[in-house]
């Protein structure tokens, strides 16, 4: 970001509240930068360091927003809600953009500007503006012959002979309209970001564009690429706990800031656990009040966060240690409507329970050499992605399936992919390279546990026996994620329970001959301990903690 903060930790001002004691208690906290409304008279220090905040999501006026397949205002019943597709929505944001750079913001928070497209299939997208950007789509997907058709009555009959919930593919049309949708945020963040950098360098001033989005999906993680850092919903999948979706959110952004905003009636104890487990990937908590139980923990976390990007060594700075590699396929989230998704969390947390080193990936080619690529649910994934995961099988990588991979066109209809041989839990040969399958772990929406003798065997397949990054034997369950920069090593843990006498293995192959470690923890302990040469790994037993601690290694 333009002006770099410790920790991305962004801290709404409540409207009313005095700025200068609010700015006050959040600085304490870590929690910066401040988020305040474009109105709110801030005074002129703080202004420098706060982001103004921009109502990307809301409408001017009902007769603005976008509109519902029954032709009413998008929104629900609440706000009205403004239409990605709109100039004049851009317009306005732009004059907003415009705004924040002269009063001296150091830049702009788009609040929820998927905001529609949080409505789902049918509560926005048929505004006129919507319908256009449709009929321009089919026009030059089906050539210049193609009728124009009237939509809306289409989607409207199709919706009054459905029973039950409807997908995109029960519309006419549908794959086109659920594309089109997609692909109208990330378009109009890029718009509104321009905008915004353009009126900056105007004023030949450093500027940040963020997003809070209200949902995590396809079109936000695309979106995201546009932005200086990004604030997500702290909404697990189903199934999970948080450290898959921080391994995505870290995924979509690179090194780039990322805070998750937890729900507002989260628990003191479920935000500590949060606070912990994001910190693993170098992704803080945004609008946790400073003071109270949660604030006082939260603030801990951070307050180690801080330490380790002093001296370079934060998650975003490091390179994960990856065993497995998880593809998060942007185009199997899209035709699958997040199911692909789902099951990218839920892997990544089911092998971190075993303590496999499992960062998620965007791409195939992002996939350390040496990783075995896991394909989670990769339903409907581009086809370049499917060549690209045969290729690396072939060259003798491992891959590790969970339901039958395949691919989609550009327009969601399935093509053959010859990439994938039917394949079996305990691997097949293909070309250098080890493919294994087995059965998925979303099936119907609802999630299923994984054969746990079936992972094993699957996992020995492609992983080899003995030769694991790290272990911990523990009574308590302890979360362990690796990182490392050259020279050192970093071990992230997380205990939920009070863990004492957990004893901690790294393979030599990551921690090499290290005889010493520092063991810094949340709660207050900064030790030097030793490491001791065992067969093939180091271990240590660790000072008794609870929450997030980080144990660094010189290699
Ligand atoms: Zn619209």
């Amino acid at each position: 970001m333009a002006s770099p903060e410790p920790v991305f930790a962004p801290y709404r001002l409540a409207p009313g509240a005095l700025p200068e004691e609010a700015a006050r208690a959040a600085a304490s906290a870590e929690a910066t930068p401040l988020v305040a409304g474009a109105g709110e008279p801030l005074p002129g220090p703080l202004v420098n360091t706060a982001l103004a905040d921009v109502p990307a999501g809301r409408a001017a006026s009902p007769a603005e927003a976008c509109r519902a397949a029954d032709g009413s205002t998008a929104g629900g019943g609440g706000p009205a809600r403004a239409c990605c597709s709109s100039p004049r929505q851009r317009a306005k944001i732009a004059e907003a953009s415009r705004a924040a750079v002269q009063a001296g913001f150091a830049g702009i928070c788009l609040d929820r500007p998927d905001a529609s497209l949080a409505l789902g299939l049918l509560g926005a997208g048929f505004c006129p503006e919507c319908q256009r950007a449709l009929a321009r789509h089919l026009a030059r997907e089906y050539g210049e012959h193609f009728q124009p058709v009237d939509y809306l009555a289409l989607a409207r009959a199709a919706i009054a002979q459905a029973s039950g919930a409807i997908s995109f593919e029960q519309l006419p049309f549908g794959r086109d309209f659920w594309r089109v949708r997609h692909d109208a945020l990330p378009r109009a963040i890029g718009d509104y970001a321009r905008d915004a950098r353009d009126a900056a360098r105007a004023a030949n001033r450093p500027f940040d564009v963020v997003a809070q989005f209200e949902e995590v999906g396809h079109a936000q993680l695309r979106a995201a690429r546009h932005l200086d850092a990004a604030i997500f919903p702290a909404r697990p999948g189903p199934g999970t706990a948080g450290l898959g979706l921080a391994r995505l959110l870290r995924a979509a952004m690179g090194r780039r800031p990322c805070a998750l905003a937890p729900a507002p009636d989260a628990t003191p104890a479920a935000l500590a656990r949060l606070a912990a487990v994001g910190a693993t990937c170098g992704v803080d908590l945004s609008g946790v009040e400073p003071s109270g139980d949660a604030g006082r923990e939260v603030a801990a976390v951070r307050r180690l966060a801080r330490r380790l990007q002093r001296h370079a060594i934060a998650p975003a700075s490091c390179d994960p240690v990856a065993e497995c590699a998880i593809l998060y396929a942007s185009e199997a989230d899209l035709w699958t409507a997040g199911r692909h998704r789902a099951a990218v969390e839920r892997v990544a947390e089911i092998l971190a329970a075993l303590h496999v080193q499992a960062p998620i990936v965007t791409k195939v080619q992002d996939a350390p050499p040496g990783a075995v690529l896991v394909l989670a649910g990769c339903a409907g994934m581009a086809p370049h992605e499917a060549k690209d995961a045969r290729r690396r099988l072939e060259a003798g990588a491992g891959i590790l399936a969970l339901g039958e991979p395949s691919a989609a066109d550009e327009a969601g209809r399935p093509v053959p992919s010859p990439a994938f041989p039917p394949g079996k839990p305990g691997g097949t040969r293909v070309g250098e390279g080890t493919y294994a399958v087995l059965p998925p772990l979303v099936k119907d929406g609802a999630t299923a546990a994984p054969d746990g003798a079936l992972l094993d065997r699957a996992l020995a397949a492609l992983l080899g026996r003995g030769r694991r990054a790290a272990t911990v034997l523990a009574r308590v369950p302890v979360l362990v994620i690796l990182h490392r920069v050259p020279g050192a090593l970093l071990v992230h843990l997380v205990a939920e329970e009070r863990a004492q006498g957990a004893t901690l293995f790294l393979g030599v192959h990551v921690a090499g001959g290290a005889r010493r470690a520092r063991f810094v923890s949340a709660d207050g302990q900064d030790v030097r301990i030793p490491m001791n040469p065992s067969g093939n790994s180091v271990s240590t037993v660790l000072p008794a903690f609870r929450g997030y601690a980080v144990l660094s290694l010189s290699i």
